[in-house]
């Protein structure tokens, strides 16, 4: 199936921070119910949440994880599209250490 056709469930990569460095916005943290999968497309790591997962063993192959900069290039090139937030980030931090 084409990314195109498929629910893009978003994912922040796990180098997030550096990425975001110097951009002014805070830290990425992690909470204790996210867990480590790659992104399908190219291949990097990725926190997803527990609300995603739920959602990809519901959608099956209707469903893509992508990581947060190939999912804002599949949406350019859908043209747009609809960006829902599944809920959730409420909980408890992960130390990373
Ligand atoms: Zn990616």
């Amino acid at each position: 199936m084409e990314i195109v056709d498929r629910a893009i469930l978003t994912c922040p990569p796990t180098n997030m921070n550096a990425l975001l460095d110097g951009s002014g916005t805070p830290e990425y943290t992690p909470t204790v119910e996210h867990s480590l999968t790659t992104c399908e497309k190219c291949g990097t790591g990725v926190w997803i949440g527990p609300r995603q997962r739920q959602a990809r063993a519901l959608l099956g192959d209707s469903a893509v994880v992508l990581c947060m900069v190939c999912a804002i290039q599949a949406q350019r090139e859908r043209g747009g599209g609809t960006v829902r937030h599944l809920g959730g980030g409420d909980g408890r931090p992960r130390t990373l250490g």
